[in-house]
Formats: structure tokens, C-alpha cells, sequence
């Protein structure tokens, strides 16, 4: 599967047009076409979208608007096709504002313009690439720790500068959380045309949600495409990071792929080590008595031949929603262990391959992609957040935090019942007594329902006393015998960084100074860690609203701004000041406090042991590009006096001792 950006010419033939037409999204298509003819007339006001919501079909337009919107665009599309644009197509802000204007019915905020124009990258012109390039008489070297989705890109933008870096990654191949995650039924739940780098958009995904092997192939070729492999030290772990206090770099231990250890000095480190790939499993009192097969989602055992077999599984998070479905129908029977019920989004196309005519429209009509991203942006980021936000003056009924929240549970409450309204006694024990969004939600296309119907799954609620030689016995002393057990039990998100030891000033270990609450600066930088930066940080994940691909696009051009200003001020290092450190995280954990992750007391990754949620960015996806644009040289400690270190001295990357 070559990545494929660009768009073909349009067929000849006229049928072609018509079917395609029908599956085509109009509130997408019809701004794609002004954008490519250049007659802003298309985005006609009787035309536009009535719900600027999710998954509402063609955004609630009548039959006879869609109607009327094929036409219009049929005649567009075969007048581009014979005679080419009807004129020059004006500035791309104006369309971004015209297209704005159209689908809300109000005229966009200026300030949102230039974030929507690095986001969609129309021109495909990667507008958040570096500006600027380092001075190659400069040594300067950075490690980036992980080839995952976030260390792809910092290697992408340090590139682009001209900054010298090694990636020291611990598995054979790229890809991070793909690589890892190969259980059956993985894949994301955020739809591709968003979860996608901005300057690595496609336009021919077969599915709307991948795979994960699609997935896997992605970030492949997003690596290959910039030829990163020969910066990668794959099968390399790095077991500790510690800070020289006089040279003013980092020193790294490294376990290398045939087991010796090596040091690897750096001026800066960028760790990229994501927040969920360190399994948990939990202390159930007697797991290492099961004679047979176990193993964790992410760490799938794929010798294991399911067939046949008994199997339990332990939990019922996103995960587990997956594999579960994929493999009932081939093993003899499964028990899945629940504590806490997930909430389930209905989305009808979740598990469907984009169809031949959408997938015509996607490949053939210019800018459409860039549109239909547009429009995934607009109503499924900030749109969402209001539906996990407190309202102070809500009466304190448990199952919601707010009016909207609230409203949010009754959909997904009436779906639920809908799903199971033949089985009331299933439905009992999946219906959640928590408020939605206070943990992960889940998308279904019925598919969970129908797993649980099976004769040969049994869904058991009563908590789990022990796990005995031959299976798992239950709080209520009721065995199930089993042949494999499978944890869907997660990951240790709060500690993040770890197992690595990060030594920072004055002899500091990270995870002890954090003791087990991390906090960071914008989730990037730590005090008393200087040219530590993190990606995927503490507070830059998100629940409802939005894709970690963004966070980390704004991370890596704060993170590359950050080091323009150490290398253009002639500066070693850099470090956090601890007073901007901590009234950021004041603001951070008092607007968690208002959202439902923040609040609630259902247990979930996205709060550490003392409560407070380390995890979750509380605002706006705008909010986080603004912050994250450019660093404020007054937020940091510059260190070196005018002296950079020299660790990478003639080589390509940090020097390896
Ligand atoms: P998770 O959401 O943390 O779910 C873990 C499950 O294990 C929960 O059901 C939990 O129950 C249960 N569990 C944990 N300890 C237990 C114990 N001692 N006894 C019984 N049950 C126990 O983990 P995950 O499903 O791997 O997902 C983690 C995150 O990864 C997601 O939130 C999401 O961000 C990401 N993810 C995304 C996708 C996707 O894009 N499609 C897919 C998978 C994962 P409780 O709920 O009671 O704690």
C-alpha cells in the first residue's frame, strides 16, 4: 500500500460521477468543489448543513438539499473535468472563512484561521515544518527515545532543521503502539482522516477507522518516506538518563539489541515513549498458580492457537471491546470478567471499508480529503467537550456531572437498551451506573451486543477472588474453568517514563521527584530536568474531543522552537522555572476538576493513585496550539552562558561510547 496523497484526473464517464455522487458527504464535497474551481458561489446558504454534529447523515440535509447539492456538484465536477477551474482559486484563508461561514452559519474567529490552515495543509505545503535551520558548525545533538507515532515526527522536524539525532528504540520495528498492540481486532477509534499526520494526509484509506496493520504500514512509510531507519537503533532499550551538571548534556545507558550496554551522550533528549505501553496486570492472588497460557492484550501471544480452547478475559476496556468480538466465534467458550461496564458510541460504520464510490470521491476530487478532515475537526473536537463538563449548579445526581453530560448519558443509555432490549438480563449488568466520558468510550456498530448474546460467552460481574490452577473462581465461590486467560487489563499509565531512570539536576530522579503524580510544563518540560522534553506528556491526552497525533504536532513545534532558542542564543540548556511550572499545573488540575474525568469515581487510567487526573488536557484542542506556538524564553532558566556542549562532535546523531 503506497501512501497516497494525490489526487487522480476525473473519468470520463459520466456514471462514474453519478454513483459516486450518492456516497459522496456533501457538507465535505461541496466546499473541496469551490476550493478547486474557485467559485465560492457552490457554498450556497439553502444548501448548508443543518447539524453540525458527528455521524449525523450528510449533517441532517432534506432529501431534496442533498439533491440539489448532487447537482450542483455534478455540474461542478465535469465542468472542472472539461474545462478546468472556473477561476483562480482565492487566497486559502478566504475559502477557510467562506467554508466557516457556510457550514456554522457564522463567521469564523479569526484566530482559529491559522491553526485550520496548518491543519489541513491544503497547500500541501507542510506549513508547520521548521522555518529555520541549524548552523552546522554548531554541535548540537538531541536523542529521541521511541519510533512510535511521536518519535516519528520529532525525527521528522529535527530533520527538517538540520538537528542532528539518533532514535533509540526498543522494539525490531517502528510504529510504537502499533507494533505493540497486534491483538486481534485492533484498531483506532478516531476516524484516519484525522488520525493522520497534517502533512502526511491520505487519500486513499480503505477503512474509515484502520486496522492496526494499516495502521502499522502508515507510520512505515511515513519513516521510510523520510528515510529515517538509518537514524533508528532498533532492539535498543535505554535503561537510564542522567544529566551532567558540568558538561550541561545528557548521558544515556543503552541495552543494545545482543545484550552489552553502551553510553550515548546528547545534548537533548526528546522521549517519545507514549503513555500506555506498559501492561498492567493486576495482582489477581494466585495467577502464577494457571497451568496454562496467559498474556496481556498488547503482548498477544500469537502461538496460542484460541480454537477450541476455554478462554477468560479479564476486563472490558477499549481493548478488550476489540479482541473480544474477533475471537468468540472461534473459541468453545469464553467467560469475560467485567468490573465496570464501558459506555458505548453507537457508530454504524465503525468496522466498514470505505465504499468504491466514496472512495472514487476521496481519490478523485480536489481538496475533498482536506475538507472531510475540515469537517472532523470542527465536530468532533471542541464540539464534544461541553458534553464532559461539571455544571456547578447540577443537583448531584451521580450518573451525570452536567445538563449535557447528562444528555450524552440518555443517547447512550437508550442505545444500550435498544441493543440488549431482548436480554434484560444482560442489559443490567452493561449498562453503566457512572457518567459517561469518565472513562474511554467505547464505539460499537452493534457488534458488542451481539458478542455478548453468543451461547458460547458468559459475561460475569461478580468480581474475581482468585485465579486457581485450572481457571478463574469467582467473588461468589462460582469456578470457570479455563484453558487460556487473556488480560485486557491495561496499562500502567501513571508512570509514565518508566522503567527508565531519568537523573536530572542536582542528583533528582524523575519518577521519585514525581512520586507517582507527574506533572509537567505544556506536558513538555520538568523543572530541574533541563533539554528533557516529553511527548505525550502528563495532561496531553484527550477523552472525547480529538487525536494524540495533534498533541503531538503542537508538542514537536514547541519542542524545535526550544531548541531554535538554545541554538540561536548560543544557550546549552534550558530548564523549566518551577513557579511557571506550578501555576500552569494549578490552572491544568482546576479546569480537570470541571470536566468528568476530573470528577468522577469510577476507576480508570485517567487518574494516578492520588486521584488527580496526570493524564488528560482539561480545554480546548485550540487552547493547546496557542500555548504550544512558540516558547516564552521568560518561562525558562537558560543555562550555558553563551557554551554549547559538543557531544556529537562529527557524527550524525548523539556520539556513542
Ligand atoms: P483500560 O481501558 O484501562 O481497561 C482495562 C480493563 O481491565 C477495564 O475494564 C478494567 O476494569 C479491567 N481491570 C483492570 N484491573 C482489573 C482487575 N483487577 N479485575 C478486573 N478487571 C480489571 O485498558 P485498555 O482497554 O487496554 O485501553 C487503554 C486505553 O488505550 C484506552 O482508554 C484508549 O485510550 C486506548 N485504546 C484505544 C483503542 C482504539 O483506538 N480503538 C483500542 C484500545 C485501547 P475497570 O474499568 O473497573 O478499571
Amino acid at each position: 500500500m503506497a501512501l497516497s496523497r494525490s489526487t487522480l484526473p476525473i473519468d470520463r464517464d459520466d456514471t462514474v460521477i453519478r454513483a459516486a455522487l450518492e456516497e459522496a458527504f456533501l457538507p465535505a464535497l461541496l466546499p473541496a468543489l469551490a476550493h478547486a474551481t474557485g467559485d465560492l458561489t457552490l457554498l450556497r446558504e439553502d444548501l448548508r448543513p443543518a447539524e453540525m454534529a458527528p455521524r449525523v447523515p450528510q449533517a441532517g440535509m432534506s432529501r431534496e438539499q442533498q439533491a440539489a447539492a448532487r447537482a450542483l456538484a455534478f455540474t461542478a465536477i465535469t465542468r472542472l473535468r472539461d474545462h478546468g477551474p472556473t477561476a483562480a482559486p482565492p487566497p486559502v484563508e478566504d475559502i477557510v472563512r467562506a467554508v466557516i461561514q457556510w457550514m456554522t452559519g457564522s463567521p469564523a474567529s479569526e484566530d482559529y484561521i491559522p491553526l485550520l490552515l496548518e491543519e489541513l495543509d491544503p497547500l500541501d505545503q507542510d506549513p508547520r515544518a521548521p522555518s529555520w535551520r541549524k548552523d552546522p558548525a554548531t554541535p548540537f545533538s538531541v536523542a529521541v527515545i521511541g519510533a512510535g507515532m511521536s518519535g516519528i515526527l520529532a525525527a521528522i522536524r529535527l530533520k527538517q532543521a538540520g538537528v542532528p539525532f539518533t532514535i533509540i528504540e526498543k522494539n525490531a520495528d517502528v510504529g510504537g503502539t502499533w507494533f505493540e498492540n497486534q491483538y486481534p481486532g485492533a484498531r483506532v477509534d478516531v476516524s484516519n482522516a484525522f488520525y493522520s499526520y497534517s502533512f502526511a494526509q491520505r487519500t486513499d484509506w480503505p477503512s474509515h477507522f484502520s486496522p492496526q496493520g494499516l495502521l502499522l504500514d502508515y507510520f512505515r512509510e511515513v519513516a521510510d518516506e523520510h528515510n529515517l531507519r538509518p537514524y533508528i537503533r532498533f532492539q535498543t532499550e535505554v535503561l537510564s538518563a542522567a544529566w551532567d551538571e558540568d558538561r550541561l548534556w545528557w548521558r544515556l545507558r543503552l541495552r543494545t539489541a545482543d545484550g552489552g550496554e553502551e553510553t550515548l551522550e546528547a545534548n537533548a533528549v526528546i522521549s517519545a515513549v507514549g503513555q500506555l505501553n506498559r501492561p498492567l496486570i493486576p495482582p489477581i492472588a494466585g495467577a502464577e498458580r494457571f497451568t496454562g497460557p496467559a498474556f496481556h492484550s498488547a503482548r498477544w501471544d500469537h502461538t496460542v492457537d484460541l480454537t477450541g480452547k476455554r478462554v477468560a478475559v479479564i476486563g472490558t476496556g477499549a481493548s478488550a471491546a476489540q479482541f473480544i468480538p474477533a475471537i468468540a466465534e472461534q473459541v468453545a467458550e469464553m467467560t469475560v470478567f467485567q468490573r465496570t461496564p464501558p459506555w458505548l458510541v453507537p457508530v454504524p460504520h465503525y468496522y466498514d471499508d470505505v465504499p468504491e464510490g466514496l472512495r472514487w470521491v476521496f481519490r478523485h476530487i480536489p481538496f475533498y480529503s482536506h475538507w472531510y478532515r475540515f469537517w472532523l475537526f470542527w465536530t468532533t473536537t471542541e464540539g464534544l467537550l461541553p458534553a464532559a463538563t461539571v455544571d456547578d449548579d447540577w443537583d448531584g445526581q451521580e450518573r451525570a456531572v452536567g445538563r449535557e453530560n447528562d444528555a450524552l448519558r440518555r443517547l447512550l443509555t437508550g442505545y444500550l437498551q435498544a441493543q440488549f432490549s431482548d436480554r434484560p438480563d444482560l442489559l443490567e449488568k452493561v449498562l453503566p451506573a457512572y457518567a459517561p466520558a469518565s472513562k474511554r468510550l467505547v464505539l460499537d456498530n452493534g457488534i458488542w451486543a451481539r458478542t455478548l448474546k453468543r451461547d458460547n460467552v458468559r459475561l460475569v460481574t461478580d468480581g474475581i477472588a482468585a485465579i486457581t490452577e485450572t481457571g478463574v473462581r469467582a467473588q461468589d465461590g462460582t469456578e470457570y474453568p479455563a484453558d487460556v486467560i487473556i488480560y485486557g487489563t491495561g496499562f500502567q499509565a501513571s508512570r509514565f517514563l518508566t522503567p527508565m531512570t531519568v537523573q536530572g539536576r542536582n542528583g533528582a530522579v524523575l519518577d521519585a521527584a514525581w512520586d507517582g503524580d507527574a506533572r509537567a510544563y505544556m506536558g513538555i518540560t520538568v523543572p530541574g530536568f533541563p533539554n528533557l522534553f516529553l511527548m505525550y506528556g502528563p495532561n496531553t491526552n484527550i477523552v472525547v474531543n480529538g487525536s494524540i497525533i495533534y498533541f503531538s504536532e503542537c508538542e514537536t513545534q514547541y519542542i524545535l522552537g526550544c531548541l531554535r532558542l538554545l541554538l540561536e542564543g548560543g544557550h546549552a540548556a534550558l530548564d523549566v522555572r518551577r513557579d511557571v511550572h506550578d501555576a500552569y499545573n494549578e490552572r491544568i488540575d482546576a479546569a480537570n476538576r470541571k470536566r468528568v474525568w476530573g470528577v468522577a469515581s469510577v476507576p480508570s487510567w485517567y487518574r494516578n493513585a492520588r486521584g488527580r487526573s496526570a493524564q488528560n488536557w482539561p480545554f480546548n484542542l485550540f487552547d493547546y496550539w496557542q500555548q504550544t506556538r512558540v516558547p516564552n524564553p521568560e518561562d525558562y532558566e537558560l543555562l550555558g552562558g553563551g557554551e554549547l556542549g559538543r557531544p556529537a562532535a562529527g557524527g550524525r546523531g548523539a556520539t556513542v561510547r
